[in-house]
């Protein structure tokens, strides 16, 4: 018993120390991957500060969405919405549109909708209302050109790239911005056929930031009464037109690949209006 309380006390001062060290050395260590963790996935906030204007964002995360696109789409469309719901901030709805009618803008709507235009020069091109005093995203249209998405003789008609843009649509649409440097792995980042085409197949879905950053924005946030699920196609609508002023260009690359424009629709809300051109 003397012995053992000898080496307990000995042991206690020789090993006490070592203890304490290994302790503060792993907790300043979990820190630091925290830290480092953090700041590469940092959330997206609704506003950077008070005097900015919030980021865009559906009121609730009950989206209603209107399938218009024609039938090859439905493998890449239950794809998409899985992801984007797969962490909760998101639910949509899915509601039963026309493939053979013009593209549309219905307030209250996310519209998915397809056009044949082998001949047309865009790939992709979205479009969304939203008010910017409070960030509310009032009506969202993507329209997709199956004339090169489905085209085997184009770089962008596979699976991999259709998989890609509409989950880069949906989110965008959602209210993320598309990513241009970070993110190799992520549906969100911008690439075009100029770009290194294995890395579509890694792009064809959200990474972590894209779902941490849509969590931050539809987290615990509900503006008003949730609606119940729209089923319904709605009645009336807007025709999109594809030939018209989208408004100022404010954001443009890959010399003209990617153009971003603003429109003031002069009742208090703007429309962005994002294209992915297939070539000059
Ligand atoms: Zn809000």
């Amino acid at each position: 018993m003397k012995n053992m309380s000898k080496f307990l006390k000995k042991w206690n001062s020789k090993h006490r120390i070592n203890l304490l060290l290994a302790l503060f050395v792993i907790t300043a260590a979990a820190g630091l991957v925290y830290v480092r963790y953090y700041s590469s996935y940092a959330p997206q906030p609704l506003s950077s500060s008070a005097n900015e204007e919030p980021s865009p964002h559906w009121a609730h995360g009950q989206v209603a969405l209107l399938d218009s696109a024609s039938r090859g789409w439905d493998i890449h469309f239950t794809r998409a919405i899985a992801n984007w719901e797969s962490n909760g901030a998101l639910n949509f709805s899915i509601v039963p549109g026309d493939e053979s009618e013009e593209c549309f803008i219905y307030v209250g709507y996310m519209n998915f909708c397809t056009i044949n235009d082998p001949d047309y020069g865009v790939l992709a091109l979205g479009t969304y209302g939203h008010i910017p005093d409070s960030g509310h995203i009032t009506d969202a249209l993507f329209i997709f050109n199956d004339g090169a998405l489905f085209d085997k003789t184009s770089v962008f008609g596979n699976v991999f790239w259709r998989n890609k843009l509409l989950c880069q649509y949906m989110g965008w649409s959602s209210g993320l911005d598309y990513r241009y440097k970070d993110g190799t792995d992520s549906c969100m980042k911008y690439m075009t056929w100029q770009s290194d085409q294995t890395q579509i197949k890694r792009q064809q879905d959200p990474d972590v930031t894209d779902l941490t950053n849509m969590m931050a924005k539809y987290i615990d946030h509900t503006d008003g009464i949730i609606p119940p699920p729209k089923i319904t196609k709605p009645e009336n609508g807007q025709v999109f037109n594809l030939t018209s002023n989208f408004g100022e260009l404010v954001e443009i690359r890959e010399n003209g690949l990617l153009e971003i424009y603003r429109l003031d629709r002069k009742d208090g809300s703007e429309q962005i209006t994002f294209i992915q051109k297939k070539s000059k």
